[in-house]
């Protein structure tokens, strides 16, 4: 059992090129890859590296409130793997079933994100932990945004490692219910609880904590106040013209060469 909870094995995840908690990892991109608009993928990719990024966001498969809102495109998929060719720059994307793990492992995608809604679906974390055993494949799990302890979450953690690949991120994104003006209650400031009691690197999303574009790098500097090792950031060359979150909440590169200037320098003062 590697257990996360432990201090027995203090392992250190790599990711982008950074060793988690001696670099602040910057993970920028849109929150979903549009399909029929595969060069503003490419475009935003390219911007983002130039703004300091050492990995790629994009959803393929999106978990919508409603059915009838558009629910991804595996051809987003080849998108976002081209996107990370022409950058050398790894890439994130959402899983939410068996079928889909497979095609994103199949395609090379670097790491897997477990979102807010499937953050207890245990039967998912246990797919997803025996079929990374043995890669370097590198996993983002969300906090459920159903308010819960701490330790509903780490274990939730657990469930991926016990198959023996031990790259597991948490990412802090926001509970509910919301604080009033928010998308979400901002949760950043669980960050040292979750450090306290596990070497799992902690990167904070603030994108969906807070769910409005202005806000994001406040919440994204006390992230690193609170000791994050890392931020993954809606960002967007078109916020306007993106698709799910992006015209809420996505910033766009040079907000985010701002952002990441300002959060390095708290960094550098912890
Ligand atoms: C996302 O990252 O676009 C997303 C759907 O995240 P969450 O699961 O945190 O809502
Ligand atoms: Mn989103």
């Amino acid at each position: 059992l590697l257990d996360i909870r432990s201090g027995l094995n203090n392992h250190r995840v790599v990711f982008g090129g950074v060793e988690l908690g001696k670099q602040l990892l910057l993970i920028g991109g849109h929150c979903t890859v549009d399909p029929k608009q595969p060069n503003k993928f490419y475009e935003t990719a390219d911007a983002l590296k130039e703004a300091g990024v050492q990995a790629l966001r994009g959803g393929v498969w999106k978990p919508r409130t409603n059915p009838y809102s558009y629910q991804g495109d595996a051809k987003a998929l080849e998108i976002l793997m081209e996107a990370s060719r022409r950058t050398g720059l790894p890439v994130n994307a959402e899983v939410m079933d068996e079928e889909q793990l497979d095609l994103a492992l199949d395609a090379g995608v670097h790491m897997l994100q477990v979102g807010t809604r499937n953050a207890l679906n245990y039967s998912l974390l246990r797919q997803i932990g025996k079929k990374i055993a043995g890669r370097d494949t590198v996993v983002l799990l969300k906090r459920g945004r159903h308010l819960g302890p701490v330790n509903e979450f780490i274990s939730a953690a657990e469930y991926i490692v016990t198959f023996g690949n031990p790259n597991v991120i948490l990412c802090p994104r926001g509970t509910l219910p919301g604080l009033e003006g928010y998308r979400n209650h901002p949760d950043e400031s669980i960050t040292p609880l979750l450090k306290e009691r596990t070497w799992a690197p902690v990167v904070v999303d603030p994108s969906h904590s807070v769910g409005k574009s202005t806000y994001v790098e406040a919440c994204s500097m006390a992230a690193v106040a609170y000791g994050a090792d890392g931020l993954c950031i809606e960002s967007n060359i078109d916020p306007m013209g993106g698709l799910g979150d992006d015209p809420k909440q996505a910033i766009t590169p040079e907000a985010f060469a701002r952002l990441a200037k300002k959060c390095r320098a708290i960094w550098d003062l912890r």
